[in-house]
């Protein structure tokens, strides 16, 4: 018998987390929620207390103990540095998406509270006026644009127990939490039936937040069920790796610079993203086996590098435009290349158009924080554009930073974004199909845990309107 719910949330990562606080919070237990987690996000995790990566099978991660009070839910944030964009146009484009910078803006503030009041630390960096100019100046040098942005750092080690806090919350306000179980299929109809691994339940309003996990997942879906969506942009690059104190007269002012440029060849978007100073790079692994690199950073533990992704943003036009697709054939083909682990590179062995090798890397100033690697060519599974663009870029980062494209400095690759395919949603968040929203990277409608949060708040108190509970935020 098909268990009935007001609404159901596919993925319990942030948007996922944030609908259902919304909904608990403000409609006095008179709508029933539930939340279908099919595991974690992303099953390798750094532990703090050893130091290094380890998959986390079924609910525990035996050796660490401080963070295995939960694997099952929280999604891609659980396992990141924690950094919360105060900007609604950086992680995404919520300003655009509710037609107001204003409005935008006070959902990302609205987010930030409620990370404080669940545990989020009291870690702010915010930029005064000439500590913006200067940037600003150094940018222009360099034909490049610094988009200031205050920042709340979390911290890896804090984010667990945020997450755990707003999950025992909602768990108390009756919201019913389906961990380790994964919606199969959708189907839309006057009540909305969502299939699971562990039965099917019902929902009258659904709100769809798989996360980049599940991008793939929620295209297919879209397609199957008539869900419209748009073809979205690849981000494309690469992991850099450099010792700190290169960008500390930056990132001692701004943890993450979000810092955007056009190449000269090609006249392509290239921007820094997730910036962890002190941080470590580590391993993502999806579903088919292919793997990624990604960053963390956290305020206990420390390595004595920065690193960041350096994305490129490419789009596909007629006759194929299914980024996806492409993003993954170039990921399928790194991992092959790569022997199943991540290709590290010096970047004066990608200028110099040779492959890496242990020996050269050992000899450089920068000790990798990634071990797990296999030292390679970069230009090998990148297309020749994204290649051109990325030295193009290190280079024009170079005057901002000076030193950072140094022939040592480390590259990893693949650093590839699957949030591609866009739901085609109103304001309101709702799809084009009545009563079902999209929220989240998975949606296309974020790309940093600020926006995917607040897209959730938003697709909550749609429903809380139409149920009849208008509260004036
Ligand atoms: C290593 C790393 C570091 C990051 N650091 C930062 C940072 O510092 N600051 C920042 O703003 N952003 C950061 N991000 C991005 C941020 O984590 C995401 O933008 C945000 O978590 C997206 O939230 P979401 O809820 O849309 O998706 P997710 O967090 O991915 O959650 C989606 C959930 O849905 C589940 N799911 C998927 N498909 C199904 C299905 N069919 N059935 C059931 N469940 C399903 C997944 O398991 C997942 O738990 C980082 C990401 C990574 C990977």
């Amino acid at each position: 018998m098909a268990k009935k719910y007001d609404v159901v949330i596919v993925g319990g990562g942030v948007a996922g987390l944030f609908a259902a606080y919304e909904l608990a919070t403000y409609s006095s237990n008179k709508i029933k929620i539930a939340i279908v987690e099919q595991g974690s996000g992303n099953p390798f995790r750094r532990c703090p207390m050893f130091n290094s990566k380890r998959l986390v099978r079924d609910k525990e991660c035996l050796l660490c103990k401080p963070c295995s009070i939960l694997t099952g839910i929280g999604g891609a944030i659980t396992f990141s540095s924690g950094t919360m964009n105060l900007r609604p146009d950086v992680g995404g484009d919520l300003n655009k998406i509710v037609g107001s910078w204003e409005e935008a803006e006070k959902i990302i503030g609205y987010v930030d509270n409620v990370l404080v009041k669940f545990g989020a630390p009291d870690n702010l960096y915010s930029l005064n006026v000439e500590q913006t100019a200067e940037l600003e100046r150094l940018a222009a040098k360099a034909g490049a644009k610094f988009i200031p942005t205050p920042q709340r750092h979390i911290g890896s080690e804090n984010m667990p127990k945020v997450i755990n806090n707003i999950t025992e919350f909602l768990k108390q306000k009756g919201v019913d939490v389906y961990e380790f179980t994964e919606a199969t299929d959708i189907i839309p109809g006057s009540s909305h039936i969502i299939k699971t691994n562990n039965g099917d339940l019902i929902g009258r309003y659904v709100i769809l937040a798989p996360g980049r996990v599940g991008a793939e997942w929620f295209a297919e879906i879209s397609k199957k069920r008539g869900v419209d969506t748009e073809p979205g942009p690849l981000d494309i690059g690469v992991r850099v790796e450099a010792p700190a104190y290169i960008t500390e007269p930056i990132t001692r002012i701004v943890r993450d610079p979000k810092i955007i440029m056009y190449t000269k060849s090609y006249d392509d978007k290239v921007r820094t993203f997730c910036t962890n100073p002190y941080g470590f790079v580590v391993e993502e692994r999806y579903p088919d086996n292919s793997v990624g690199v990604n960053g963390e950073s956290f305020i206990t533990l420390r390595s004595k590098n920065i690193n960041f992704a350096l994305l490129v943003t490419l789009r596909l036009t007629d006759p194929f435009e299914d980024t996806i697709a492409y993003g993954k054939s170039i990921s399928r083909l790194a991992t092959k290349l790569g022997g199943g682990k991540p290709i590290i590179q010096r970047f004066g062995d990608l200028e110099a158009g040779r492959r890496s090798t242990w020996n050269r890397i050992d000899r450089s100033v920068v000790e990798p924080t990634l071990k797990s690697v296999t030292p390679g060519d970069i230009a090998m599974a990148y297309p020749y554009r994204v290649v051109i663009n990325i030295v193009e870029a290190l280079r024009k980062l170079d005057i901002i930073m000076p030193g950072i494209a140094s022939t040592q400095t480390l590259l990893y690759a693949p650093e590839i974004k699957f949030y591609s395919i866009k739901a085609k949603v109103n304001r309101e968040l709702e799809t084009s199909i009545t009563n079902i929203f999209a929220a989240g990277d998975g949606a296309g409608l974020s790309r940093g845990m600020n926006v995917a949060a607040a897209t959730g708040v938003i697709a909550a108190r749609t429903i809380l309107k139409r149920e009849g509970i208008d509260i004036e935020f």
